[in-house]
């Protein structure tokens, strides 16, 4: 092995050595294993499948030994947040209403990248049914950022963003319904990317707010969320919303240049919206300097940078507050008992069952959400709440289409603050509206349906990891990875580790 260790690899460097045939699926599968096994404080994982992941490995080595023709993934140790189901491994949206569920079919995304010959090594930890900023709601574990373990990674893929930022796998599935994917890349230095709503399917992701949730990776570069996207993406006759798209070639569009670039100035011609919103009180002093000099970065690689507004940012909070608790409070009514995981051992009739099951399955953010979601939507609330919701969250999504008439990406932070610390009593006195609050960058581009990324940009305050968020038009994910690329071939901050990691 030269200088480099197996787990300094990016998935495209891992498929380059297994090509070469300078190492093996079993080879970078038991260091994975290895690796997890000894950051098991991080708490990324909620569960290992170590003799599966073996076995799986061993099977794309004899893949490749055939002389098969095999994608760029094939061999390569990931792992899936756990609100996707899985056949062969638990499922339980960390939560214990599920503890001890095995799914009898895997995930669209699951399948498709097990089709494309990945090792899957186990479920990552999460919020509990992906509600959460920071991991906290996690009905079993914490999950600690790998730059400071007495802090937050983000969520609500938390362990996603462990799993990848401690180099334990090279890639990861994560969900995004309101920045659970932007948000933990972004307070961990990695790179993930939320599609555009529609782009990768929802069968067999454990619905949170169904018109709001979409599956995407998470990785350390732009070049691996564009494997890993290429991969995931695709439509699905079993989830309705899955739109009829065509799925571009997410890895050579990385390399193709724009018109009239040139090699110095790989972003000539792009216009970069800076709306006002995103920069303004609220957001820390280290953040606002690092997403100002990712900014001043994007400008010298060709871009242009030009004033947006995004007026209806704040509303953002209230209206995603009402849409996703709502769509959850329906979501959630499945888990009574009745059909999957936890049932209450004592009860006198069917309504005290499901009464007991609920009380006990679900965790305090949990029953808060089911709670706000059942009231906006009850008879004398609706329109006051749930119907207004509806109709700002149109104007939000209009606001984008009139800001994209003058740009081709927006730019800003992802989160207003780097990491905080874990809340007292192991993460359980965090204040919810505190939580809520930080979602600010990341609801609109949720609520519009559009596609958002966080690419490492940099250190802030306690020189904790910064994201710069680039959002773009439906469908333009490419243009997304392509300009991370560029950023990624210019900078070296994702290539950072935490010092005590090496
Ligand atoms: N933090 C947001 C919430 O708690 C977003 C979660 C998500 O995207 N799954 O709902």
């Amino acid at each position: 092995m030269s200088a480099q260790s197996l787990h300094d690899l990016t998935l495209a460097q891992s498929g380059q050595q297994l090509a070469a045939g300078q190492t093996t699926s079993v080879d970078l599968t038991r260091h994975a294993l290895a690796r997890i096994a000894a950051h098991s404080a991080l708490g990324a994982f909620l569960h290992v499948d170590a003799e599966g992941a073996l076995v799986q490995a061993a099977a794309a080595d004899a893949r490749r030994a055939a002389g098969q023709a095999l994608g760029p993934l094939d061999g390569i140790p990931i792992a899936h947040k756990d609100i996707f189901v899985t056949r062969d491994l638990p499922t339980t949206a960390a939560s214990k209403i599920l503890q001890g569920y095995v799914s009898p079919f895997d995930a669209t995304v699951v399948a498709k990248l097990k089709a494309a010959g990945t090792v899957t090594v186990g479920k990552l930890n999460c919020d509990e049914f992906a509600m959460g900023g920071a991991n906290e709601n996690s009905a079993y574990h914490l999950a600690r950022n790998p730059w400071a373990t007495d802090r937050i990674p983000g969520g609500s893929s938390g362990g996603s963003a462990v799993a990848v930022s401690a180099r334990l796998v090279a890639g990861a599935t994560g969900t995004d319904t309101g920045g659970s994917i932007r948000q933990p890349a972004a307070l961990t230095g990695i790179t993930g990317i939320k599609p555009t709503y529609g782009r990768c399917s929802r069968y067999g992701m454990i619905a949170f707010a169904s018109s709001l949730d979409q599956a995407g990776p998470m990785a350390r570069t732009a070049e691996d969320c564009a494997l890993l996207l290429q991969a995931m993406s695709g439509f699905d006759e079993r989830d309705a919303t899955s739109a009829q798209q065509a799925v571009p070639d997410f890895v050579s569009g990385l390399r193709t240049p724009r018109a009239g670039a040139t090699a110095e100035q790989p972003l000539k011609g792009l216009r970069v919206g800076v709306p006002k919103e995103f920069f303004g009180e609220g957001v820390a002093a280290g953040v606002l300097e690092a997403t100002k000099q990712a900014l001043a970065q994007l400008q010298k690689l060709g871009a242009t940078l030009v004033d947006v507004s995004l007026p209806r940012t704040e509303l953002s909070i209230p209206v995603y507050y009402i849409i996703a608790p709502a769509e959850a409070s329906s979501n959630l009514s499945r888990f009574d008992g009745v059909k999957f995981g936890h049932r209450a051992k004592q009860y006198t009739d069917l309504a005290d069952m499901y009464r007991k099951t609920r009380a006990e399955g679900f965790g305090p953010e949990v029953k808060r959400r089911i709670m706000i979601g059942a009231y906006v939507l009850s008879h004398g609330y609706y329109d006051a709440y749930y119907l207004q919701a509806q109709k700002l969250r149109r104007m939000i999504a209009d606001d984008f289409q009139s800001a994209f008439q003058h740009c081709d990406v927006i730019a800003g932070p992802v989160s207003p603050n780097v990491a905080r610390p874990i809340a007292a009593d192991g993460g359980r006195q965090a204040d919810p509206l505190a939580e809520y609050l930080a979602d600010i960058f990341t609801l609109p581009a949720s609520l519009a349906g559009l596609p958002g990324m966080s690419v490492p940009a940099g250190f802030g305050e306690h020189g904790l990891p910064v994201g710069l968020q680039l959002i773009g038009n439906y469908w333009q994910e490419g243009t997304l990875l392509h300009t991370a690329h560029a950023f990624q071939q210019a900078t070296d901050w994702h290539q950072r580790v935490p010092a005590s990691l090496a």
